[in-house]
């Protein structure tokens, strides 16, 4: 069961210049910066207050990430939702037929996360977040 949106995440080409958007146009402020190698992206949580974040994230050069800023260009990226146990939810996902990237939680930006695939819901990747 999904608790809350806790963050959307953008693709962008330019993590600072996003970030500098984002805060001028919608008063977004900086939370967390950080290289997540293992990702291929920079990526920046912007806190909009109450609870709704921004996820931008900006390709490292040459990573899978990199490939799918060429090919499909800026824009939203993925929805994330915070559950309480996302090992619980990926077998109750996985029961009904929905089709995961992730079959393990793995440690993420905040906590532990995984990816559903987007096939399975209706064009839309999603990511689950179980926070410490
Ligand atoms: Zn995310």
């Amino acid at each position: 069961m999904a608790k809350k949106v806790d963050h959307i995440g953008i693709l962008v080409s330019n993590l600072e210049e996003a970030i500098k958007l984002y805060k001028d146009c919608f008063g977004a402020e900086v939370d967390k910066i950080e290289t997540l190698a293992e990702r291929g992206v920079k990526a920046a949580i912007l806190s909009l207050g109450h609870g709704a974040n921004l996820e931008l994230l900006e390709p490292l050069p040459d990573s899978n990430m990199a490939k799918v800023l060429k090919k499909r260009g800026e824009g939203l990226h993925h929805i994330t939702f915070e559950v309480d146990n996302v090992d619980k939810e990926l077998s109750h996902l996985s029961e009904r037929g929905i089709e995961l990237i992730d079959k393990k939680a793995r440690p993420g930006f905040e906590g532990l996360v995984a990816f559903i695939h987007p096939k399975s819901l209706r064009g839309v990747l999603v990511e689950l977040c179980q926070k410490g």
